[in-house]
């Protein structure tokens, strides 16, 4: 997909998310958030649904969630515009109560839709309701700062799930906040770690889907007599031919 295309593609679902009825929510927003960033990115990070701020704004993690995303960030050298940014549900909980699992299962399809686009190499959960899609079943307590590959069932085809305490938890507890700083710190490891899992994956020839056990066609059966020719590999493209937009790690 050529970097026009993913734009166009991401702003289709944005303008979908923009009218949805599909939960309750709807009923209470002010506007929905679909999420901002670099189309090209290899990072997606996806918090839990927006607050008061990103639901006047229409943009995610614009709060004060969103200036400590922002510090995190810098810590490793990143800015809001390198990576993408998306929630689990694109319109505010009441009273910033947490999503539902209705809720978050109506929404699913947007963030899932997003991913595909995207096709990150490194997903970055912020708190307990994103976790829970990417690592179902798993703790915050102990699943922070931890990594792990994400089911392609989320629409990330092939990436690692890096998960994080969420910013709004570490401004309340500063021990938490010390934990998030030394968890970003590991998220460049994670991108290399992952960008080598992707490369040797394409290198892998896919393994064949079946054993053809049909008797061969005799030559004159044939509807070409034109014989095979095995294509030359300097000609075929592969995902690992075109440049991979780099972020910088240090
Ligand atoms: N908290 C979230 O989870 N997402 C936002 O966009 C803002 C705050």
């Amino acid at each position: 997909m050529t970097d026009v295309e993913r734009r166009v593609a991401l702003e289709a679902i944005a303008a979908e998310v923009r009218v949805c009825t599909n939960c309750r929510l709807h009923e209470t927003r002010t506007k929905a958030v679909p999420g901002e960033g670099d189309p090209e990115t290899e990072v997606v990070f996806v918090g839990e649904g927006p607050g008061f701020n990103e639901d006047r704004q229409g943009r995610p993690f614009v709060g004060r969630a969103g200036d400590l995303l922002v510090k995190l960030l810098a810590h490793i050298g990143w800015r809001r515009e390198d990576v993408f940014i998306t929630n689990v549900v694109k319109c505010r909980p009441p009273d910033n109560r947490d999503p539902q699992a209705d809720e978050i299962a109506a929404c699913a399809p947007f963030l899932r839709r997003q991913l595909d686009v995207l096709d990150p190499a490194v997903v970055v959960t912020l708190g307990r309701y994103s976790m829970g899609t990417f690592m179902p079943g798993a703790r915050i307590s102990q699943a922070h700062g931890t990594v792990r590959p994400v089911d392609p069932a989320t629409g990330a085809a092939s990436a690692l799930v890096f998960a994080m305490y969420h910013p709004a938890a570490a401004l309340r507890t500063p021990a938490i906040e010390r934990e998030s700083y030394a968890d970003i710190a590991a998220v460049p490891a994670a991108l290399i770690d992952a960008r080598r899992r992707r490369d040797a994956a394409a290198q892998t020839p896919p393994e064949p889907e079946a054993t053809d056990l049909r008797p061969p066609i005799p030559d004159e059966n044939r509807l070409t007599t034109e014989p095979a020719v095995a294509p030359d590999p300097a000609a075929v493209a592969s995902p690992t031919d075109e440049p991979a937009p780099q972020l910088t790690l240090f």
